[in-house]
This record gives C-alpha cells, sequence and structure tokens, in this order.
C-alpha cells in the first residue's frame, strides 16, 4: 500500500485507508480511482497531479 500526495493542498490519500467520505473504501489502490478524479480537499489538482510518497 501507497501514498499519494497533493501537490497543492498537501491532501494525502493513503491506499490502506481509502477515503470513506469520499466513497473509496480503505484497501482501494489509487490507480483504481476514477479517471476524473480530484483532489478532495483543494478540488483542483487531479489525479495525475499526485505525487507518490516513500514509505
Ligand atoms: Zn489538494
Amino acid at each position: 500500500m501507497s501514498r499519494y500526495r497533493c501537490p497543492g493542498c498537501d491532501y494525502v490519500y493513503d491506499e490502506a485507508q481509502g477515503d470513506e467520505h469520499e466513497g473509496y473504501p480503505p484497501g482501494t489502490p489509487f490507480d483504481q480511482l476514477p479517471d476524473d478524479f480530484t483532489c478532495p480537499d483543494c478540488s483542483v489538482r487531479e489525479k495525475s497531479d499526485f505525487e507518490p510518497l516513500p514509505d
């Protein structure tokens, strides 16, 4: 499981935790998020903008 950070607002998507508020259950891989995924916090940055974080 990896984590991915929004470069705009520092929101972190953690695959192990998902984001249940947004409808992504724990364990949802980042690459299975919809292609039109945008950052839940800033709504500006898109999936392709997110940066993988080291473990
Ligand atoms: Zn953001």
